[in-house]
């Protein structure tokens, strides 16, 4: 098993595609599974369900699958997202002036394509019968940075109707005009609760089991075959991984069913952040992006400034009723981790997803899936012919 998982490890770094082992070279006996395959994924938020739920509609007859966690939602940091489907935070090495989203390192194509994916299970879902349940919509709205001076690729793959907005229509929507790249477009906004609820409730009615249980360490998942480390900040404290780090963001919650369309502006030379997410039931204003902020204490200066940000692009904002104040801490971290541990080859990681955790999630389930897959069938070639 130590070998087979040191060949996935390889092989995450290359690309799935590139799982064609010769066998041949295995001078080894792979263990001859006698019982299925013992899952077992540490949290609940978006990557964890999301795993769990893919690895059972794809692999049940090989797997049973535990979600470990010591919290459900609505306790999660993914409950507290808005949550917009733009990959605006997906960039290489920091963000500089006339860079656009384009940067292609190694690990930039991988979260571009856990991106894509991930867009395209969201255009599945919005034409599917769970659409109503999952609260998913697609709006309209405006997106806009101090980077992007290029069009960003996600403009061009993912949304529709992308187009870059001019200053007379700048002045129009009342956005800034310090604010350089706007562009308008269609995209997915889901309410982070409702959309795990749904994981959720989808992940139990394929069989998979919920396990509340905060784990100190990976020894107390001994009789589990394979772990997978969707723990999102509380690996900081499992694997005491020091390039993760908080980044609090603030947020209120508003009724205006009158607001349908969404606004996200940012400039990070003036710590300016706005955002408008109008949900089906509510809007959700943001927002604040607090590096190294452990603190989830609501903090009414806060709160205040997102109203008035939010009511200068909208001012029948500060009319609405408040209906929550809300704090989440992103698991940010220059880097997604998503490998196999180098010293313990059952156990993979994925967290540290930033502020790109929902916009990333479906795509980095389907490739723990493919990498399990691929450990199944290994296994199962391994098998002596009956014939
Ligand atoms: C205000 C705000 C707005 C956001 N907006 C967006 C957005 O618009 N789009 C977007 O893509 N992302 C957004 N995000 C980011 C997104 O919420 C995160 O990237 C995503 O939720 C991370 O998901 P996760 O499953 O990795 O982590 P989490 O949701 O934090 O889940 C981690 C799970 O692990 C469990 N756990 C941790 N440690 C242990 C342990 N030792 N033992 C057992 N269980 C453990 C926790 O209880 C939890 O269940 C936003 C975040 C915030 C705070």
């Amino acid at each position: 098993m130590i070998l087979v998982f040191k060949i996935l490890s390889k092989s995450i770094h290359e690309g799935v595609a590139t799982l064609q082992l010769s066998l041949a070279k295995l001078n080894m006996s792979l263990p001859i599974p006698k019982r299925k395959v013992q899952v077992a994924v540490i949290g609940a938020g978006a990557v964890g369900v999301s795993v769990g739920l893919n690895l059972l509609e794809k692999l049940s007859s090989n797997l049973v699958v535990s979600i470990i966690s010591d919290e459900f939602s609505p306790r999660t940091v993914s409950d507290k997202a808005g949550a917009v489907i733009i990959p605006f935070d997906v960039r290489a090495k920091g963000k500089s002036e006339g860079k656009s989203n384009d940067d292609d390192t190694g690990h930039q194509l991988r979260v571009r394509k856990w991106t894509r994916e991930t867009y395209r299970h969201l255009e599945d879902l919005y034409s599917s019968r769970f659409a109503e349940e999952v609260n998913i919509q697609l709006v309209h709205g405006y997106f806009g940075n101090q980077e992007d001076t290029v069009d960003p690729w996600w403009g061009r793959e993912l949304v529709t109707g992308f187009r870059r907005v001019g200053d007379e229509e700048k002045a129009y929507k009342r956005i800034p005009l310090s604010i350089r790249n706007v562009f308008a477009f269609n995209t997915f906004i889901l309410s982070g609760s409702d959309y795990l609820n749904w994981l959720m409730k989808r992940f139990q009615e394929k069989g998979g089991f919920l396990v509340k249980m905060k784990i100190n360490n990976f020894h107390e998942l001994s009789s589990y075959d394979i772990i997978i480390n969707c723990t999102g900040l509380g690996a900081s404290s499992l694997v005491q991984d020091p390039l993760l780090y908080p980044v609090r963001g603030d947020t209120v919650t508003i009724l205006a069913p009158w607001i349908k369309e969404f606004f996200l502006l940012t400039n990070d030379e003036e710590d300016y952040v706005m955002y408008v997410f109008p949900r089906s039931a509510d809007v959700l204003l943001g927002g604040s992006k607090v590096t190294n902020e452990w603190s989830k204490e609501i903090n009414e200066e806060t709160s205040s400034k997102i109203i008035k940000n939010c009511s200068s692009i909208i001012p029948s904002i500060s009319n609405a009723a408040i209906v929550d104040y809300s704090v989440g801490l992103r698991p940010a971290r220059k880097e997604i981790r998503f490998e196999v541990d180098a010293e313990n080859p059952s156990l993979i990681h994925c967290y540290g997803h930033g502020g790109q955790g929902i916009v990333t999630h479906w795509g980095c389930a389907l490739e723990v899936t493919e990498i399990i897959r691929n450990y199944i069938d290994l296994m199962h070639r391994r098998v002596p012919s009956k014939l």
